[in-house]
């Protein structure tokens, strides 16, 4: 099964993916994680990802489309993929369906996560995460059971992405609006989408995600 998670930034795909990584066996292609390991590597995809991102504007199109072709040929995607963050424009939206298609596999469900927008400053800049795990945490709403200690790994450094601020948000969110929000009509024309309240707690979307998936097989 192949699904994408949909929502603008700080709507809980990130969340969601790693919950359902652990749980069904699915792995989470994040398009957002793999232009950061590529920054902190300085690759040259890194070299020009790294402006574009701090200044909360979209990577080109060809770039991120060409790292999640990459990474589809990694066989541990073959159980099922999570797309997390990507599509993000028609054209990646596009590219997408020929990845697929040329792999002999095809999208299954998208899975918007509805949110108020008002709420997702909150979300962001209150957003924090294992440096050795990776492990996603927030300042009010999920915090370690011991503070300072990952919950995973039982690491006691926490890193804060630079883009994460109020002012690079108010972007994220125009990007999403203008760019990323009008491939929901393709989709909706196919009938895969379905739509979840991710204001709700982060266990209780789980939970409806899993029922929409457990649907479909
Ligand atoms: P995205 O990947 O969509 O940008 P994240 O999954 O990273 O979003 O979530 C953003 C922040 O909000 C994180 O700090 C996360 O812990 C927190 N969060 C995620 N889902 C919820 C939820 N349903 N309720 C409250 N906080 C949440
Ligand atoms: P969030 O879901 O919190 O907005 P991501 O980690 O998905 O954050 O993305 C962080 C940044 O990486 C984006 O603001 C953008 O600059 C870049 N990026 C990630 N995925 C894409 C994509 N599919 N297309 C273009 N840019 C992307
Ligand atoms: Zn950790």
């Amino acid at each position: 099964m192949n699904i994408i998670l949909l929502g603008p930034p700080g709507a809980g795909k990130g969340t969601q993916a790693s919950r359902l990584e652990a749980d069904r066996g699915m792995v989470q292609l994040s398009t957002g994680d793999m232009l950061r390991a590529a920054v902190k590597a300085g690759t040259p995809v890194g070299l020009q990802a790294k402006a574009v991102m701090e200044a909360g504007e979209l990577v080109s199109d060809a770039i991120v489309s060409a790292l999640i072709g990459e990474r589809l040929d990694v066989a541990d995607t073959a159980n099922g993929a999570i797309f997390d963050g990507y599509p993000r424009t028609e054209a990646q939206a596009e590219a997408l369906d020929l990845l697929l298609s040329e792999r002999g596999r095809k999208l299954d469900a998208v899975i918007e996560l509805a949110v108020n927008e008002d709420a997702l400053v909150e979300r962001i800049t209150g957003r924090f995460t294992c440096a050795k795990c990776g492990a996603g945490y927030h300042d009010t709403f999920k915090q370690p059971a011991v503070e300072g200690v990952c919950d995973v790994c039982g690491s006691d450094e926490f890193k804060r992405r630079p883009d994460d601020n109020a002012e690079t948000v108010r972007t994220r969110m125009a990007e999403y609006r203008a760019k990323t929000a009008p491939i929901l009509p393709i989709y909706e024309a196919r009938g895969i989408v379905h739509r979840v309240d991710g204001m709700a707690d982060i266990a209780q979307v789980t939970t409806e995600i899993e029922a929409i998936l457990d649907r479909l097989t």
